[in-house]
């Protein structure tokens, strides 16, 4: 049934029902962890405890990581006929919609996003992620070179072998998809590990590969916690890439493992301070203004690329500021993320919504303006909400400007003209995305050029599609998710030289 029409009740009927799947997926059973530990997964618009899930460690990592090597070993997948993995992922991406509500579900009771962007957004988006890459089997080519007369020589482009994905919370099916799939599509073998504050949508991925077809250990998933089983992933020497999503820190602690492993390969997308620049001439500011809270508000901030600068030119800054309250009065409004007309659900955990209300607080402290939010609502005390929030008069050393707040916190700093902008714009570790909004051609393409972020969206924020590389600059990353580099980043070049003299 299509998801889309379903009311709150029809929601909580489901969910009432709901049948939770709890242990990790290894050579195609659902298995306990070997030590029988579990931790508990708990509903962020509630608090209540929403099941028990299997604590792999690193003998779980150990068990998944054999049985995706065995089945790299036997060539099921990696030798399999290029059209027929094309099958096994298009079956897989249709499954994937045909599962809309389960994954919808099990998503937002987890992590708390609203039930209407898991359908228009999460699913639709995973399904047609795989097709992308499924699609793109049969058309990576090798090459053959130029040489003296007396040789032949051709590249060839192979799997790696076993492939550790190990990804965030925020968009939890769809993280894991944007990892999963190229690995697949170019013939690896892959352990995911989700986080453990949203394992379960990846369990039903991992039953539905199956079901599409693919054999079993080409896709484990090992449920666990960062700190033993993502470590353990991370440090495994049958290992030969991490596709890791999430914070800076963490990826940090990615390469270090490679380094004391094996020297895996590392792919790294982790986080961002994103600065949308709106320039004295930009074209229509009721749209920018739109795009500007959605880019900041949507998913509850809790988005890598988050437009959480707002850099904004000073002759523009009180009609900018006006109207952007005006439209926060109805733009996003916290509430229950199963009821469909919700836009805004919970922050993630507890420990999350203190976090960034402690942000929140170092702004007041640092001096900034708090000009609408900075509190939770008080009819949701038992959830993890945090109301939309915007701070004006923010100086670009300040920790709200500085640092990544993961939450629906608008920091706006005002410049003056092009040039400090791409000076504040730049003044970040961190280097994901950037947005600028002005009429003059020039400008845009002076921008593009000075701005150190991977991408670069100009007069919209967050547009594009499955060709588009995306991935950061600097401390966000080095990695690209989506896109063909992705595909072929998963792929190992052979040199073949054929002596013909
Ligand atoms: P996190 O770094 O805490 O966790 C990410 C994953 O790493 C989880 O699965 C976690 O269990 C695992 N992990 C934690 N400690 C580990 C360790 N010591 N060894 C191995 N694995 C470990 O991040 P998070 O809080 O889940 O997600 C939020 C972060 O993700 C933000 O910084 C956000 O910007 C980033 N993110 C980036 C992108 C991107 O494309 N650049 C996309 C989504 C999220």
């Amino acid at each position: 049934m299509d998801g889309s029409s379903f009311s709150l009740n029809d929601w909580n009927d489901r969910a009432g029902k709901m049948k939770f799947e709890t242990r990790s997926f290894i050579d195609g059973k659902f298995v306990d962890a070997v030590d029988g530990g579990k931790f508990e997964v708990i509903n962020p618009a509630t608090g209540a405890v929403l099941c028990s899930v299997a604590a792999g460690t690193s003998k779980d990592i150990d068990r998944a990581v054999a049985s995706s090597k065995k089945a790299f070993q036997s060539k099921v997948w990696s030798r399999m006929a290029p059209r027929a993995r094309m099958d096994v992922l298009y079956r897989f991406s249709d499954l994937i919609n045909a599962n809309a509500n389960e994954f919808a579900l099990l998503d937002t009771l987890c992590m708390g996003k609203p039930v209407s962007d898991m359908l228009n957004i999460d699913v639709p988006g995973s399904a047609l992620c795989v097709k992308y890459f499924a699609e793109a089997i049969d058309k990576v080519e090798g090459a053959v070179t130029a040489t003296d007369s007396n040789a032949f020589h051709y590249i060839l482009r192979e799997p790696l072998g076993v492939v550790g994905s190990i990804v965030p919370w925020n968009y939890p099916l769809m993280m894991a998809i944007w990892k999963i799939s190229p690995a697949l599509a170019a013939g690896n073998c892959v352990v995911l590990k989700p986080a453990e504050q949203s394992p379960l949508s990846a369990l039903l991925l991992a039953k539905l590969f199956m079901e599409a077809g693919g054999p079993a250990g080409v896709l484990n998933v090992v449920t666990g916690m960062g700190e033993t089983a993502g470590s353990a992933l991370a440090h495994h020497m049958d290992v030969a890439k991490i596709g890791f999503t999430g914070s800076t820190e963490v990826g940090k602690l990615m390469l270090v493992a490679a380094g004391k492993s094996n020297m895996k390969r590392v792919a790294l997308e982790c986080g961002g301070k994103t600065p949308q620049i709106f320039l004295g001439d930009l074209p229509d500011l009721d749209r920018a203004v739109t795009y500007a809270i959605n880019g900041i508000f949507g998913n509850m901030g809790e988005v890598c690329n988050a437009g959480s600068r707002l850099l904004i030119d000073k002759k523009l800054m009180g009609d900018f500021i006006d109207l952007f309250k005006e439209k926060s009065k109805t733009a996003f409004t916290p509430g229950n993320p199963l009821d469909p007309k919700t836009n805004m659900g919970p922050l993630v955990t507890k420990e999350h919504q203190q976090r960034v209300l402690g942000m929140i607080g170092k702004g007041k402290d640092q001096g900034a303006k708090l000009e609408f939010g900075g509190d939770s609502p008080a009819a949701l005390s038992k959830g993890c909400f945090v109301n939309p929030t915007l701070f004006s008069g923010v100086k670009p050393d300040m920790t709200i400007a500085q640092e990544e707040i993961f939450g629906p916190v608008a920091a706006a700093i005002p410049i003056s003209g092009l040039e400090e902008a791409i000076s504040v714009a730049n003044n970040s570790i961190y280097g994901l995305a950037a947005s600028i909004w002005t009429k003059d051609v020039k400008t845009v393409h002076t921008a593009i050029r000075d701005i150190e972020a991977g991408v670069i969206w100009v007069n919209c924020f967050d547009h594009g599609d499955m060709t588009q590389p995306f991935g950061g600059y600097k401390q966000s990353g080095q990695g690209r998710d989506k896109c063909m580099e992705s595909l072929l980043s998963y792929t190992q070049t052979k040199s073949a030289w054929v002596d013909l003299s």
